[in-house]
């Protein structure tokens, strides 16, 4: 049926067909005159095919996408949750969707930013917040020129940070986009920041201070961090924070109390807006008060006259994007935090614990699991003693057959073969459950019929790629 249509749509069709709709009575010569000849084209090939077999080809191309929408999306380090239509809703409202960012400053959308700022402060303890970062990695780049300002205005010149190899793979190529070089320290059998490693690397004056991942990308919660960033300020450094995810810590424990200074929040991760696809994110910073001068402009402060936007604070790193970020992103997440309320806030935070660790438990029966122990949103298995050497991308091919997305797969660098499970708190025990059924499924076959999962996956419209060739010659249109 879909391969029918595919062709109809890509041959078109004998126009006697379709000899129902009237000839168009304009005489062709007159187009001429009304189109310029220099724009007229005669090469362009547009399949000749009716309304109806169009709407079915996109249609039909429509439905081979898989989003949060369609099933589990236990992609690691992503937090594919579901984006409640609430916020959907609430963000088409006229007000919020048909403004233009030139008119008045002194209208509700500004108040918007401002009060998501502010409930951002609460959630994380920070003082000051920009909204104009577009995604998580821009927020880093943002948070680390701050870190770069704040010592250049002292007279420092500090050019090195130091990331933990179970950082997010976004924080060193950001710290090296912002002109730092990076000290990588190498994580323990626990999978946290080793304090002797982290003492003798901040002894270097040329420190800026540590980037952070936590939970970092192995799943887990540093139970060091208030000594991890003592460290780092008792040797005249600063801490910045990976917060993109946060939903195990929410409404339960605070970067700020933690020692941290600037910390970068992912909305389209943590507060449930649509991303994946390329779509619009927002990776909002968030500093101290010591940091707060050095914040992006314009911001928005409150004053006795109302909120007003300032833009002459000559400390500020400058703009780093179009009038106030992606404020339709902001809108939904702002909608998604006051419909959860503190109370909902904390109950996600527990959910998207819990639901890691259900199904982490269960498929330690079957998998290797490389840090054995209670882990945060996130946990990884890997392929190590998998029946006849199945490996990781096997099992995320098998794993297509079955409707399913696949895991992050071979990340982080630091488990061989890893494969990373987010499933979020928004699944259902009975799709975890689900999930858990296809994964035992999987591993039996490794053991009976591990060709079937080599040659994986069967069900889907392509097969396995080539991804070496695919890598090296990559054909990007046809
Ligand atoms: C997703 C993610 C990032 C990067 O966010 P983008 O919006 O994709 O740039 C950074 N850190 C962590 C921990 C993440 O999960």
């Amino acid at each position: 049926m879909t391969s029918n249509i595919k062709l109809i749509f890509e041959k078109g069709i004998e126009e006697e067909l379709y000899n129902y709709v009237p000839k168009m009575d304009i005489d062709s010569t007159d187009l001429n005159e009304i189109i310029p000849k220099s724009l007229q084209r005669n090469d362009i090939s547009i399949p000749n095919v009716p309304e109806i077999e169009i709407v079915r080809h996109f249609v039909n191309l429509s439905n081979k996408n898989y989003g949060v929408d369609t099933g589990i999306y236990p992609l690691g380090s992503c937090t594919m949750k579901y984006n409640p239509k609430i916020s959907e809703t609430i963000e088409r409202m006229p007000g919020y969707s048909q403004i233009h960012p030139l008119q008045d400053e002194n209208q509700g959308s500004i108040e918007v930013l401002h009060n998501i700022s502010k409930l951002l402060g609460e959630i994380t303890g920070m003082d000051g917040f920009t909204l104009q970062p577009a995604a998580g990695a821009h927020g880093e780049l943002v948070g680390l020129l701050i870190m770069k300002k704040y010592f250049e205005d002292k007279g420092i010149i500090k050019d090195k940070i130091i990331i933990p190899d179970s950082a997010h793979g976004t924080n060193p190529a950001s710290a090296r986009m912002a002109g730092f070089s990076i000290i990588e320290l190498k994580s323990n059998d626990q999978g946290e920041v080793p304090i002797d490693h982290l003492e003798y690397a901040m002894k270097d004056g040329d420190v800026a201070g540590i980037m952070l991942t936590n939970p970092n990308t192995l799943g887990v919660f540093d139970r060091q961090i208030k000594v991890i960033t003592k460290v780092v300020h008792d040797n005249g450094g600063l801490c910045y924070y990976d917060g993109a995810n946060l939903n195990p810590m929410l409404g339960i424990c605070r970067p700020r109390d933690m020692g941290f200074d600037i910390v970068h929040l992912n909305l389209h991760k943590t507060f449930a807006t649509p991303h994946g696809g390329g779509g619009p994110g927002s990776g909002p910073i968030g500093v101290i008060n010591d940091l707060s001068p050095y914040l992006p402009e314009p911001c928005i402060i409150s004053t006795e006259n109302g909120l007003v936007c300032r833009q002459s604070n000559n400390k500020s790193i400058g703009r780093i994007k179009a009038f106030w970020g992606n404020f339709g992103i902001i809108v939904r997440a702002y909608a998604y935090i006051l419909a959860l309320g503190s109370e909902g806030l904390k109950r996600v935070g527990q959910m998207a614990v819990l639901n890691a660790n259900y199904l982490r438990v269960l498929l330690k029966k079957k998998y290797f699991l490389p840090f054995n122990r209670i882990c945060q949103h996130e946990f990884i298995i890997s392929d190590r003693n998998m029946p006849n050497n199945v490996t990781t991308e096997d099992i995320a091919k098998r794993i297509l057959d079955f409707g399913i997305y696949a895991p992050t797969i071979y990340f982080p660098l630091v488990v061989q073969g890893a494969i990373m499970i987010e499933p979020t708190e928004t699944e259902s025990k009975v799709s975890l459950d689900y999930f858990v059924e296809i994964m035992e499924k999987i591993y039996n076959e490794a053991e009976s019929d591990p060709e079937k999962v080599r040659n994986s996956p069967h069900n889907t419209p392509i097969k396995r790629l080539d991804a070496v060739i695919a890598a090296r010659k990559p054909v990007l249109h046809d």
